[in-house]
């Protein structure tokens, strides 16, 4: 058996377990004078140090020292990009010298270029760049990721991405839960009917890894009957739904999500204020990238109607070469916090619990006894202060399944 005790921390901080709305979001448990007793990676106790003090010794547990620091859950990051070949550095300094979309794209950048580049990486090479991109995450408290597909936008490709994420959660301490996005764009050499069969194709063996189907629902891309058709073909061949809704246009992706009853929608930004009463009356989670809207300079996602009309709101990164090439959860926090107006409470509610019922997982994003030991010791007394001190990465040490990391 292995031991650890979290001792003396400042504050214990939690949401409470479930999909959280309205008022409960903000109805975070925050306790003072407790620490938390893990065994082989579950929290078995949560108290006062001298009721663990003489079990801690017999356990032989290490012991780490929190005090004047506050534990939060590990942040669950349950929309990302994080797999991808190349680099588009290049593409961001154009753009910030001015240059267009298209004159970027005419010089053979945009998403062009990373499905180049991914189709030509070996899987030991999207590997190593995903495991360097992984350690970046966890240094910043991030214990569990979403990771899509969606740069291959072939068989091979795609598949070999899938793989990548399968052995990459074997071997890194981030658990790292797969969807398939073949459904990402169309690729140039293709027509979009022949691209949608050869998806469908390919959904039976994309389901012996991943637990999701998502599809980029947007004009231009995937209408909503289109995404619908995708999504019913996933749904029978094993993998659960979700879609990119509403990032540029409203096109009747939410609809879609309400009758395939996706999981969740994500983007939102142009979400609108019938649509937000429509996702209230379902269990979809409604995930904000507040990251994008900075990347980019577009809206923010309205998220005070999304919670105020009782959706279940999530916060994610979206990190992606192209439109938010940040991991960090905790600038997420922030800017949700000080752009989108939500509250520090619901913030952490909205990366943590309420992200992880977005991924269907129901052993983490809480500090309950008898959950996964998932943790972020942050380097600050009040956890509040990692959104007011933003920029910064404000995780002291990370605990993932009861061992530091
Ligand atoms: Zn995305």
């Amino acid at each position: 058996m292995t031991a650890l005790l979290i001792k003396n921390p400042a504050q214990i901080v939690s949401p409470r377990p479930g999909s959280l709305r309205g008022p409960e979001l903000k109805d975070l448990h925050v306790s003072s004078g407790n620490c938390i007793y893990i065994t082989d990676g579950v929290i078995q106790t949560i108290a006062p140090f001298k009721e663990l003090e003489s079990r801690a010794q017999v356990d032989n547990a290490a012991v780490i020292d929190a005090s004047g620091k506050a534990v939060v859950p590990g942040f669950v990051d349950c929309h990302t990009h994080l797999i991808f070949g190349g680099d588009r550095t290049d593409d961001f300094a154009l753009r910030t010298a001015g240059a267009s979309y298209e004159e970027i794209a005419t010089n053979g950048g945009g998403i062009a270029r990373t499905v180049t580049a991914t189709r030509a990486a070996s899987k030991a090479e999207l590997k190593d760049l995903a495991h360097m991109r992984l350690n970046r995450a966890l240094r910043q408290g991030t214990t569990t990721m979403e990771v899509k597909t969606g740069y291959g936008l072939n068989p091979e490709t795609e598949m070999k991405m899938l793989e990548v994420i399968k052995e990459l959660n074997d071997e890194h301490p981030v658990d790292l839960i797969p969807t398939f996005l073949g459904a990402h764009s169309v690729p140039s050499s293709m027509e979009k009917t022949d691209y949608i069969a050869q998806i469908k194709a390919m959904l039976p063996e994309a389901a012996r890894i991943a637990k999701f189907c998502d599809v980029f629902c947007e004009q231009g891309y995937f209408n909503s009957a289109e995404s619908f058709v995708i999504l019913e073909a996933a749904r029978k061949a094993g993998m659960l739904p979700r879609l990119h809704a509403n990032q540029f246009h409203s096109v009747g992706c939410i609809e879609a999500a309400v009758d395939i009853e996706a999981v969740s929608v994500d983007h939102l930004e142009v979400l609108k204020l019938d649509e937000i009463s429509r996702l209230a009356d379902t269990d979809i989670a409604c995930v904000m990238l507040p990251g994008v809207s900075l990347f980019l300079d577009i809206a923010f996602a309205p998220a005070r109607e999304i919670i105020n009309d009782g959706c279940i709101p999530v916060l994610a990164s979206d990190f992606n070469p192209g439109s938010n090439m940040s991991l960090s959860l905790q600038l997420v926090m922030s800017l949700a916090c000080m752009r989108m107006g939500v509250s520090v409470p619901e913030a952490l509610a909205c990366i943590t619990q309420n992200a992880a019922y977005a991924l269907r997982l129901d052993n983490v994003g809480c500090i309950e006894t008898g959950w996964q030991a998932d943790l972020v010791i942050l380097d600050c007394a009040d956890y509040r202060e990692m959104a007011y001190f933003y920029g910064e990465n404000h995780a002291y040490a990370v605990i993932k399944k009861g061992a530091l990391v």
